[in-house]
């Protein structure tokens, strides 16, 4: 008999910041009285420091499994949703049910539009924890309970150019492409210069061999969308990732089935519904599950259906102390057709300083972290910027 859940921890961790998420403040941007900034070029909010919401499981053995969800924006409602709602449900329940655990979870508020969003965020946290406790219980490294591994290293592709001009960022682009860098994905909309000057002047720096890719950041309409992708065209985008608003499910497949370039979307799509509905549509040639919002049971689950679909998934990386990027790595070298995982480079480096891991990155790609479950613990740093919530 396995050890049962005993307790439920969250942490609001916190990591002050130089220069803003997506970089310097743009003309009219500004940090508002709760310290969050609200970009000009999509209307998104995001805050001006990094933040994250960490959980810790306790089994009755006094085994530990760390879990981490999307906490960038009122990470207090997520944590309050696990302590008020989930940790009483979880507790008793076996790491080794997890994935009925999941469904269970997710059933408790279904019914009243919470399938999605902050509560399945709140389920993430947990999903993670559970895995990384069945995984520590058997002694073995997280991947291995995933199913088989496809691949020693996870490939990546470098994501963000952070500087507030298009010059510096064409400037940091050859830096990164000197270093041997051959796949860049850009902000587009963020760029103040114009969207197709910015894809011109890069692959103008990039040269010919090196995949762009560019993110519209949902700013369109589908009409609007391969209107701009068609004027793109002759700068042989990889892909053209999130063109349309995450709602117009019927917008973005019919611009992928218009579109001379292929399209990317996905990292707000938190469930397999979700997943299942655009599918069967055929709106994305690549999917970008991100492993902060779907949690270990629903990443795999997506992968099942694109991969039944022939779609590629490109698992995306957001603000997180590297415990679910930890999981997406794990996950992402069982699934047989991964294109590359996000490679943010500013975010991995400071998730580094908060963990105690080998996790790495070199040579284009992700090294996996060694040990059991995760492969990762919170390091002093983490410590330092954690405040616990109950
Ligand atoms: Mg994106």
């Amino acid at each position: 008999m396995n050890p049962l859940v005993t307790k439920v921890e969250t942490f609001i961790v916190t990591v002050p910041r130089d220069t803003p998420y997506l970089g310097p403040l743009g003309p009219g941007e500004r940090v508002n009285a709760r310290g969050y900034v609200v970009r000009k070029g999509n209307g998104t909010i995001y805050p001006s420091l990094d933040r994250s919401v960490a959980v810790r499981v306790t089994c009755a053995d006094g085994s530990e499994g760390w879990g981490e969800t999307y906490g960038i924006c009122a990470p207090r409602a997520t944590c309050e949703i696990i302590n008020d709602l989930l940790a009483p449900e979880l507790i008793g329940r076996n790491p080794e049910d997890v994935e009925r655990i999941w469904d269970d979870l997710y059933g408790l508020m279904r019914v009243r539009g919470c399938n999605s969003g902050f509560h399945v965020d709140a389920i993430t946290a947990l999903d993670i924890a559970l895995w990384d406790l069945r995984a520590r219980a058997h002694g073995l490294p997280l991947w291995q309970m995933l199913g088989s591994r496809q691949r020693e290293r996870v490939p990546g592709y470098l994501s963000g150019l952070p500087a507030s001009t298009l010059e510096g960022r064409v400037e940091m682009a050859r830096r990164f492409r000197e270093q041997g860098h051959d796949a860049f994905k850009i902000h587009a909309v963020i760029s103040s210069e114009g969207i197709v000057e910015e894809v011109a002047a890069l692959r103008e720096a990039l040269g010919d061999d090196a995949l762009l890719m560019a993110d519209l950041h949902w700013k369109f309409s589908a009409d609007e969308a391969l209107a701009l992708i068609e004027q793109l065209a002759p700068y042989r985008l990889h892909f053209v990732e999130a063109p349309v608003k995450p709602e117009d499910v019927a917008g973005l497949a019919w611009l992928s089935a218009h579109s001379p370039t292929p399209i990317a979307a996905g990292e707000e799509w938190y469930t397999e519904y979700e997943v299942r509905l655009r599918l069967s549509q055929q709106s994305v040639r690549f999917i970008q599950p991100e492993m902060g919002h779907t949690g270990i049971t629903q990443f795999l689950r997506i992968n099942a259906l694109a991969e039944a679909d022939g779609v590629q998934t490109a698992p995306h990386a957001t603000i997180g102390t590297g415990l679910f990027l930890a999981a997406s790595l794990h996950a992402s070298v069982t699934v047989p057709g991964l294109w590359r995982h996000e490679w943010q480079h500013s975010v991995f480096a400071r998730a580094l300083e908060l963990l105690d891991t080998d996790m790495a990155y070199a040579d284009r790609s992700y090294r996996l972290p060694g040990g059991p479950g995760l492969g990762v613990r919170p390091g002093q740093r983490f410590w330092d910027y954690a405040e616990p919530l109950s």
